[in-house]
């Protein structure tokens, strides 16, 4: 897609009132134009993003870093960033017989909190020599000023709060592990309200852009809708074993909202409806991979009786106003995996932790019982 622009057309056949007029999403393309009512971009975070530092260039992006095993020999490197990708390239390069290691941001790593951090302990080696006073490897949290250029080297100035002065690092590299932004092209300029310094768009919880309706994302550009982050933890919309899954209630929620395909509720028995949420809680993938973010629903309703509703964002569930269940797994404050139960009852909802298990199997008593009596007053009799 080289652009895009919003069009207006008539509805065939169905006159020309202004309620007739509906929408249309036009793609420029390399290879013509494409006409459609809807558009679901998967252009993923693939453009380097440096943030408004005074210094820092787009060419200092990690995505430069070389791979020759001598290209940082008794160099003094910093690192600007301190989230994975930054000690990601940290573990990368420390072996190649560099001389210093200074990695800066102003928020300090937040290692006590594995499950909720981006940080993968593999790529640490650079926080432990730090930790450890090994000469030449620093961690510090700062905020980064300015870069300046003298002769060969830069001089990096941050601000530590807890200094008066600014702290000046002399360095032969710069790199800037500081993230990616979506290729959005002119769709700000369509009205696509972005969030994160325009890195990404501002999306509704089935990652349509909340501001012009019909602009749909799949990918990891779907980590942008953020999900309720309970105990602030991140969804894994980022990552592929974690958007395939919002892939496919995306589907279904256009094939319903914009085609008109209604998808199968199945109904459900009574007996049924808490071996079935115990076997969700302990074996689907949706649930497992996408913690505290998409969740089993089950409607119920007087005349409809029990019917599943599929996979959904937790959010529509919580934020919905139908009567039901929302099964999901969650990490509690101490980052303890834990089923968690959303009902709503006449309209008041309610949510229920239940006890952690250690091989994360919920289908014994043990869960069955607090389960059943959770939800019997649910139930149609
Ligand atoms: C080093 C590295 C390691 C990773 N490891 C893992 C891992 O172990 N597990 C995991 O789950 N994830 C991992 N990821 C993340 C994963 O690779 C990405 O999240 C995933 O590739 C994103 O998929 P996507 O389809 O959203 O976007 P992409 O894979 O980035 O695809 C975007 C597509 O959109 C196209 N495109 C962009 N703009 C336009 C345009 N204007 N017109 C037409 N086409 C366009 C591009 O050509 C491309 O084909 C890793 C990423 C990196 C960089």
């Amino acid at each position: 897609m080289t652009g895009g622009r919003r069009a207006t057309r008539w509805r065939p056949g169905s006159g020309r009132s202004p309620s007739a007029l509906e929408d249309e999403l036009v793609l420029v393309t390399s290879d013509g134009e494409y006409r459609c009512s809807v558009a679901i971009f998967a252009v993923g975070m693939t453009e380097p993003w440096v943030p408004p530092i005074p210094g820092l260039e787009l060419g200092m992006h990690y995505v430069h870093v070389s791979s020759a095993p001598d290209r940082y020999e008794d160099r003094r490197v910093v690192i600007v960033g301190k989230r994975n990708s930054a000690f990601e390239v940290g573990e990368a390069i420390v072996r190649s017989g560099l001389r210093e290691l200074t990695l800066v941001s102003p928020r300090p790593p937040d290692l006590a909190r594995l499950a909720r951090s981006p940080l993968r302990p593999w790529y640490l080696t650079p926080y432990d020599e730090h930790v450890r006073g090994a000469p030449g490897r620093y961690v510090l949290n700062a905020s980064v000023e300015k870069i300046e250029r003298r002769g060969q080297e830069f001089l990096l100035h941050a601000l530590d709060p807890t200094r008066p002065e600014s702290v000046v690092v002399e360095v032969d590299d710069v790199v800037a592990a500081t993230g990616f932004r979506a290729p959005l092209q002119d769709l700000p300029e369509l009205g696509v309200t972005t969030v994160l310094d325009g890195r990404l768009p501002a999306l509704t919880p089935f990652w349509e852009s909340v501001t012009v309706p019909g602009v749909y994302f799949a990918g990891n550009v779907t980590q942008a809708a953020q999900g309720l982050r309970k105990h602030g933890v991140a969804s894994v919309s980022s990552m592929v074993c974690g958007f395939r899954y919002n892939a496919r209630i995306l589907a279904r929620h256009v094939a319903e909202t914009v085609f008109g395909i209604r998808l199968g509720r199945p109904r459900i028995e009574p007996a049924n409806v808490v071996p079935y949420l115990l076997g969700e809680l302990t074996r689907a993938p949706e649930l497992t991979m996408q913690k505290g973010y998409l969740a089993r629903v089950l409607g119920i309703d007087a005349e409809a009786g029990i019917r599943n509703l599929g996979i959904l964002p937790l959010e529509v569930f919580v934020d919905g106003s139908h009567d039901g269940v929302a099964a999901t797994l969650e990490f509690d404050a101490d980052e303890t995996i834990r089923p968690v139960v959303y009902m709503r009852r006449r309209g008041v909802l309610n949510e229920t932790a239940l006890p952690p298990h250690p091989l994360r199997r919920y289908e014994d008593a043990e869960y069955g019982e607090p389960l059943d009596a959770l939800v019997r007053p649910l139930l149609p009799s």
